[in-house]
């Protein structure tokens, strides 16, 4: 043993030599090593009404992909993707400045908890006992409550790899915050790699029952405009069922088979084509605004989505280990809120796809398990990646 340990240290004294000897005569090859790390920065980004301070973190790739995280709600406030000519441009909805965002977000880019989307007038029963949560949207509870994790300041700790970046950001929501019980510590990882894959790991823990649904709420346009709509980007979802909901957007409870409706998204279809017509189901939503169950459930990370913008070229691809995917077309964007330059962000300006357990869960019994435990582990997984094709 002992012997192959100075085999192996002799080995390596001559090999790292050689190498700085290398990249003495050839400066591009120490450049070219250091260039394939993805570099991470911290700058001051705002100080809430409150008086405390929120950080930006920029993560870039030797490629050029660069996306800026903010510490309040651990928001994606802009991403950058190449289109086919290789130009990087920006291709999510967000603001310039953190008043904005304490006023006015609709959760664009937002981590959304502690349980994402609604839940049906705000109750729930657990373990034999009634929780009351804070109602905010119309009688129903929706995305955490009035301040949920897309308002509060995430401590946020830089980690880097060989070849990626990661911002590890933690929160601790305490015992019925929003009406929740129990203290959940929260943790979202985001970790970009050079191949244009964005990594979002979610992990949260329990001292008393309770129940956890997250995801992360950016808003798409992948033509790099925010003047323009989505209605040209074409979707497929890997999914044969969705949820019909009720007038309040709760589901009613039945999983449809998507064969013959507009919900078919198994080709890729213009998310424009079917949009307007006199179908109940878009009424509700003032356009798409449903869950649709993933094939090939508890099968761990599988592909769940993919959105191709046909002018720039870009395309999004979407894998997950969550059971369901919120498709959002934007309906309550309505020209009044400020883009990131001088227009305003209009009708159907952005698209969600967001990886999660179904609404209101806690409530349907025939839903998958949205109970954490105290002494188990919250796990969950989406992977976003951008290509041109
Ligand atoms: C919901 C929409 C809601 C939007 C912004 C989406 O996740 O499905 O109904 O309007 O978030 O709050």
């Amino acid at each position: 043993m002992l012997i192959k340990n100075k085999i192996a240290l002799s080995f390596f004294s001559i090999l790292i030599p050689l190498v700085n000897i290398s990249c003495k005569r050839n400066p591009s090859l120490k450049k070219n090593l250091s260039s394939s790390l993805v570099s991470i920065e911290k700058k001051y980004f705002g100080t809430t009404a409150d008086g405390n301070i929120v950080d930006e973190f920029v993560i870039k790739n030797k490629n050029g992909m660069e996306i800026n995280i903010i510490t309040y709600g651990a928001i994606i406030r802009s991403w950058t993707a190449k289109d086919i000519n290789n130009n990087y441009q920006d291709v999510v909805l967000g603001f310039n400045n953190l008043k904005d965002y304490e006023t006015s977000n609709p959760y664009f880019g937002a981590v959304v908890g502690r349980y994402a989307n609604r839940i049906a007038n705000g109750k729930f029963l657990l373990n034999g006992k009634y929780y009351d949560l804070i109602t905010n949207n119309g009688k129903n509870h929706l995305h955490g409550g009035l301040r949920g994790f897309d308002k509060v300041i995430w401590d946020a700790k830089e980690i880097k790899n060989d070849s990626s970046s990661s911002l590890e950001l933690s929160y601790l929501s305490e015992d019925l915050e929003e009406g929740y019980p129990g203290n959940l510590k929260v943790k979202v990882t985001y970790t970009l790699n050079n191949k244009d894959e964005l990594n979002i790991n979610y992990k949260a823990e329990t001292d008393k029952s309770t129940i956890v649904n997250l995801t992360q709420h950016s808003y798409f346009n992948l033509t790099g405009d925010f003047e323009k709509d989505i209605l040209d980007h074409e979707l497929l979802i890997n999914s044969d069922t969705f949820l019909p909901v009720d007038s309040t957007l709760i589901p009613i409870g039945i999983f449809k088979d998507v064969t013959n409706t507009i919900f078919d998204f198994r080709m890729s279809k213009k998310i424009g084509f079917d949009i307007d017509t006199s179908d109940e189901q878009i009424k509700h939503g003032l356009g798409y605004d449903h869950c649709w169950v993933l094939n090939n459930q508890n099968s761990g990370t599988r592909f769940a989505a993919s959105v191709y913008e046909p002018y720039s070229k870009r395309q999004l691809v979407i894998y997950t280990d969550q059971p369901g995917i919120q498709f959002y077309s934007g309906n309550f964007l309505n020209g009044t809120l400020n883009t990131k330059t001088t227009g305003k962000y209009n009708f159907r300006s952005g698209l969600c796809l967001e990886t999660q357990h179904f609404p209101d869960s806690p409530n349907q019994e025939e839903f998958p398990n949205v109970v954490l435990e105290p002494g188990e582990t919250y796990l969950s997984n989406t992977m976003y990646k951008f290509t041109t094709r």
